[in-house]
């Protein structure tokens, strides 16, 4: 699943597509992508529209319009955006959208397990919907010790279950928790609550670390996530623990261990990150 770096690497590439260009072209193939809304109804609402701005927060990619309205994009599980210069899409049975822009390119929205969603949102309604389901941004310096000590407080849930929640931190998902937990020395079935407050600056820097190597290799490609040019992530090549169960600990040479916590498969060195 696209986490915080694979999607400021779509963000980043799309970016000089996409500013400056207008909605010329907009087809909606599949309906669970802009439900409840109906799919012909949101194309139609979508052309014409100009990119001012493509940012993120969280995993969400927001396209901001020159008339103060956003296209919220989540990828959820298999959601891809591909950037086709020269326009014409090839055939692709799992194919959900294609915008076509006024220069004549198309990008196209390819998602095999149909979670990802499209959401129009109107201007001034952007900033209480995220505040609502995300917590802070990892790499924004508002992002401190203190406020993830406050967030672990009244959390007895393992620290990996409570650093996938969203509203813990935006972004994070299963790969970078797990390289997070090990570059930090925490075991994954750690309360939240009990991680030793002398630990939490080294969490705090592990999360920010494994999120930037993601982003430093273009993501990681495990399944489906490609870039928008269709080539694949780095990350996958160097990740120190997540799906590298038996395999020596690069730090201390610990066979890596797999545990399953909130039904997620978790990688961890049983030596470095001792309970
Ligand atoms: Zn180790």
């Amino acid at each position: 699943m696209p986490e915080l770096p694979e999607v400021e690497t779509v963000r980043a590439l799309l970016e000089p597509v996409l500013v400056g260009r207008t909605f010329a072209r907009v087809e909606i193939a599949d309906a669970r992508l802009t439900r409840p809304h109906d799919p012909a109804e949101v194309a139609a609402e979508l052309t014409g529209e100009r990119v001012a701005a493509v940012e993120r927060r969280g995993k969400y990619l927001i396209v901001r319009f020159e008339s103060g309205r956003v296209l919220l994009v989540h990828l959820r599980m298999t959601g891809n955006l591909l950037h086709v210069p020269g326009g014409t899409v090839a055939d692709d049975p799992h194919r959900r959208a294609v915008v076509t822009l006024d220069n004549g390119s198309d990008v196209a929205y390819r998602d095999v397990r149909r979670f990802g969603t499209w959401l129009l949102v109107e201007p001034g309604e952007l900033d209480m919907y995220l505040a609502e389901r995300l917590g802070a941004e990892p790499l924004d310096p508002a992002f401190t010790t203190k406020g993830l000590a406050t967030r672990f407080a009244a959390r007895r849930a393992p620290v990996k279950a409570v650093l996938l929640d969203q509203r813990t931190l935006a972004g994070l998902g299963n790969i970078y928790v797990d390289e997070a937990l090990w570059r930090a020395r925490v075991h994954p079935l750690t309360p939240a609550n009990e991680v030793p407050a002398d630990r939490l600056p080294a969490l705090r820097r592990g999360i920010r670390t494994a999120l930037r190597a993601g982003i430093a290799r273009q993501g990681a490609s495990l399944r489906d996530y490609r870039r928008p040019d269709g080539a694949r992530g780095r990350m996958q090549e160097e990740f120190k623990v997540y799906g590298r169960e038996g395999e020596p600990c690069p730090r201390c040479g610990t066979p890596v261990e797999k545990l399953r916590i909130a039904g997620r498969g978790s990688w961890y060195c049983p030596r470095c990150q001792r309970p």
